[in-house]
């Protein structure tokens, strides 16, 4: 069966092409391995495993690797495992740089019917004479010298920059893109795959459009900047005889407070603004992971924002949302003090020593009789002294306020009712420390105390030993401006206190929990955590709720 959509007005590279692919739909992701992957990435593996899976189709992993200074092996390993996080399976992982013998020939053979000509004009040059559309002084010199010269430039015989092999297409195109592209340089650069074999490298125009026929995609997805390179894409192709696949532009994901480029990113972790390419702050694949994003969160992400044509700037809420949304199910519930206030309580006597130890519940919505609903752990105020927020203490009440105040009764989740009896006050007027009553008969409670209020707390190990504590880091936006790429200056727009680091103070089963790599938390009232795999740290993922409009 023919394609539902297909360039291809040759019946032979048609027929050619289908016994190949079996009239299959067939996808690439093409990530040049300069950086690592970013949320944008994301997306264009959404598209392109997604649009071949919907189809019944297969989609490569293919590197677009033919700029070797700025390529690094790391960068490949980062791409191929952020693509199997997010749970893609590629039908082959493959590189440009595996087509370089092949491509070198295609360009010997454009050489040959007069498709191509070696040509030395410097950079500069060749951006004033596309701009006038003036032809290359070297535009119609005989084939067989453009194919010395260039058998030359690959001996290594040419120095960079003093020559390039260019397509000879038409300058007189309102396309720029049509102006007689470049289709290789002389770098003497290693190749991070390919080593020292080579010395001329195939530009992206060249290579991209050649190794797409090469593989028999069938639907070429990229950005909508590409738009311009459809003609010179196909142009290429017919002038090699080979198959042409379809293209489609979408348009690429920009998100408020944040940059989606690895140029920007990239600047960020060699200036110094954050701790390496997964620094949780950064919106690479690796970052959002350390911060708590999950696979199902960023796909959910992906999914919503869409395929679109027009450029707009995504809510960086909603992808907090789609964390929320996950994390709401998976994360146990624990209780953490930032703020601490001590309290102290008087009458710990008056409850029974086994009930100075409460339940507290992993997954407090599970339904009963679910495994989840059989979670919990232990907290307890048995040393009769606990931490509370001090924000849940106020010496003045006011009748929004749920927390404990002078007099008033709150009850500490999972355990008693108590009443605030006294406090401490310093010199400068702050609350030191609060004294309060276990309510033993809560059927005296009357009015609004009938239903207290339920505050997280810790309990003291003993009275004179404090709870555990935890490195806990708090993050703010990276960037300061919703919009990162409007800003005068986006070095100038780095959020300098985006990362807060604080001590938490947990019940013991916590520990365990920061043995477990990944381990997603729900602090009560506080916020969505997540175990550091570099660190004995627990990452912020997000607040509980969200503070701002979704769209
Ligand atoms: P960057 O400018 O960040 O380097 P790029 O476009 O150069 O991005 P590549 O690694 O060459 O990145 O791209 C791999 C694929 O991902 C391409 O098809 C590219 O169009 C797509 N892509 C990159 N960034 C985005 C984005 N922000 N939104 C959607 N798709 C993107
Ligand atoms: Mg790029
Ligand atoms: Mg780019």
């Amino acid at each position: 069966s023919a394609p539902e959509e297909n360039e291809q007005d040759d019946p032979k590279l048609l027929a050619e092409h289908l016994a190949t692919t079996g009239g299959k739909v067939v996808t690439r992701f093409p990530p040049e391995p300069n950086g690592f992957p970013h949320i944008g990435h994301a997306k264009s593996m959404g598209l392109n495993f997604g649009y071949a899976k919907a189809k019944g189709g297969i989609c490569y992993l293919r590197y677009d690797d033919t700029n070797p200074e700025a390529e690094k092996p790391e960068y490949y390993k980062a791409i191929r495992e952020a693509v199997a996080w997010l749970g893609h399976e590629p039908v082959a992982v493959t590189k440009a740089s595996d087509y370089f013998e092949q491509m070198y020939a295609y360009a010997e053979q454009l050489i040959l019917s007069g498709h191509a000509y070696v040509c030395h004009q410097n950079k500069a040059e060749i951006v004033e004479s596309r701009q006038k559309r003036t032809n290359s002084p070297w535009r119609d010199r005989p084939a067989a010298e453009s194919l010395k010269l260039f058998r030359d430039m690959r001996k290594g015989k040419i120095g960079e920059g003093e020559a390039t092999l260019r397509l000879k297409m038409d300058m007189q195109s309102d396309n720029p893109c049509m102006r007689d592209l470049i289709a290789y340089r002389v770098k003497f650069h290693e190749h991070p795959m390919a080593g020292d074999a080579w010395c001329v490298y195939p530009s992206y125009d060249f290579e991209h459009c050649i190794v797409d026929a090469l593989e028999n995609i069938t639907h070429s997805l990229c950005t909508l900047e590409f738009g311009l390179r459809r003609e010179s894409y196909h142009w290429l192709l017919k002038a090699l005889g080979i198959y042409r696949p379809v293209v489609w532009e979408y348009s690429r994901l920009n998100i408020t407070h944040v940059v989606v480029s690895k140029r920007k990113l990239r600047a960020l972790v060699e200036d110094g603004f954050v701790d390496g390419w997964d620094d949780p702050r950064m919106p690479t694949l690796s970052g959002l992971r350390r911060r708590g994003y999950t696979p199902a969160a960023i796909n959910k992400f992906v999914d919503l924002v869409g395929v679109t044509r027009t450029e707009n700037l995504v809510r960086y809420e909603l992808l907090e949302h789609c964390l929320r949304e996950d994390l709401g199910n998976i994360a146990e519930r624990r209780m953490v003090v930032l703020d601490p206030l001590e309290v102290i309580i008087a009458n710990v006597d008056a409850v029974a020593p086994a009930a100075q130890t409460v339940a507290a519940a992993s997954f407090p919505n599970a339904a009963e009789g679910t495994p989840e609903a059989a979670m919990t752990y232990p907290a307890s105020f048995a040393a009769g002294k606990i931490y509370i927020e001090a924000r849940d203490f106020r010496l003045n009440d006011s009748k929004k306020y749920f927390g404990l105040a002078p007099g008033k009764v709150v009850r500490l989740r999972y355990g008693p009712v108590v009443r605030a009896v006294a406090n401490d006050v310093d010199a400068a007027g702050n609350v030191t420390s609060v004294t309060v009553e276990i309510v033993t008969d809560e059927s005296t409670l009357t009015g609004k105390s009938k239903k207290p209020k339920a505050i997280h707390w810790v309990g003291w190990v003993s009275p004179t030993t404090p709870p555990a504590q935890v490195a806990v880091r708090n993050y703010g936006v990276l960037f300061k401006s919703e919009n990162v790429a409007a800003a005068p200056d986006w070095r100038a727009d780095v959020n300098e206190n985006s990362r807060v680091d604080l001590v938490g103070y947990v019940p013991p089963v916590v520990l365990n929990d920061l043995k477990v790599p990944e381990k997603h938390l729900q602090f009560e009232r506080v916020g969505y955590y997540v175990t550091d795999v570099k660190s004995n740290a627990l990452n912020q993922c997000c607040e509980l709720k969200a503070t701002n409009a979704l769209f």
